[in-house]
């Protein structure tokens, strides 16, 4: 076997059902361009590109790994959540992701009274012309900002206006970690915490947290992620194997909206190995 047939997954993507600039038949396309053999989408808070991502793989002759990524409730750092492998027609995960994006509606339309208040002319329309009638956050409202001039990039938008403590900024509705890995295994998913390191704990931090949150249901962790140095991937990988946690790696590409993150790119540039998914499907097999 060929490395590049060794290594041709990633399992951590956006499309414009949340904040990825492309639609999830553009992705696929560009997943089998790629050269991938399974993708896992993994939208904000949201099943809904799945659909249409499931019609599209099929298409394209690649594995679709259904998914979702959480913003989880945490004390610091960012607490990701992704759910793998999950049915796309879970009720109760449904019904409480519907829940979320309400909240985050009264949230968006609470950040565009705090911008108008401050004198930015940005109307909700022009907001929502960025977001492709896709789930609407924050990375829209920068978008606007830019193209309306009020900003030189997303960062500006972002430092002066939209970031945490910000003055536009309003917090977002979250979750708690026990109930996003109950509904996430109600839905039949493997739960596994994105991109460790935006915990922003030490070493000791990290490993006595995800061992609670092993004990809490935790099945896996994204050792392999875009922004991981090789050392990095190298000390996650030992932890997963110390805490028996299944591996997971992804790029999070999200298209022109982040556009230094490529599809497929990562482990250092190269797509994950494909031995993970299937050491994934075993463990979901293994609890049903
Ligand atoms: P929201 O869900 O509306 O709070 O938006 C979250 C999105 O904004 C995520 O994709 C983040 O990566 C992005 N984001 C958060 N902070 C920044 C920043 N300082 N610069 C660019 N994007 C950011
Ligand atoms: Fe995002
Ligand atoms: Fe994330
Ligand atoms: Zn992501």
């Amino acid at each position: 076997m060929s490395t590049a047939e060794m290594c041709s997954i990633d399992l951590h993507t956006h499309t414009t059902a949340s904040d990825g600039s492309l639609t999830p038949s553009e992705l696929m396309a560009l997943a089998r361009s790629t050269g991938l053999t399974a993708i896992g989408v993994t939208d904000h808070d949201t099943l809904e590109g799945l659909d249409e991502a499931a019609r599209a793989a099929e298409a394209e002759g690649v594995e679709l790994v259904p998914g979702v990524e959480i913003s989880v409730r945490y004390p610091h750092g960012r607490l990701h959540m992704l759910g793998l492998l999950l049915d796309p027609a879970a009720p109760g995960l449904l019904q409480r992701l519907e829940l979320l994006q309400r909240n985050r509606r009264n949230r968006n339309d609470r950040m565009l009274e705090r911008m108008q208040a401050l004198g930015l002319e940005i109307t909700r329309e022009e907001v929502e012309a960025e977001a492709g009638g896709g789930q609407i956050g924050r990375p829209h409202m920068a978008m606007a900002l830019l193209r309306k001039g009020i900003v030189g990039s997303v960062k500006e938008a972002f430092d002066r206006y939209l970031a945490s403590g910000a003055p536009a900024h309003v917090p977002k509705d979250k979750i708690e970690l026990t109930e996003t890995i109950e509904l996430i295994h109600e839905a039949g998913g493997l739960a596994i915490l994105a991109h460790p390191l935006t915990l922003r704990l030490e070493e000791v931090g990290l490993r006595s947290e995800i061992g609670r949150m092993r004990d809490m249901g935790l099945d896996g962790m994204e050792c392999y992620y875009s922004q991981h140095t090789a050392a990095q991937v190298h000390d996650l990988l030992r932890l997963a194997r110390d805490l028996g946690l299944v591996v997971s790696g992804g790029s999070d590409f999200h298209g022109a909206s982040k556009p230094d993150l490529a599809l497929g790119a990562v482990d250092c540039g190269r797509p994950a190995p494909t031995a993970l998914l299937h050491a994934m499907k075993e463990r979901k097999a293994s609890r049903a």
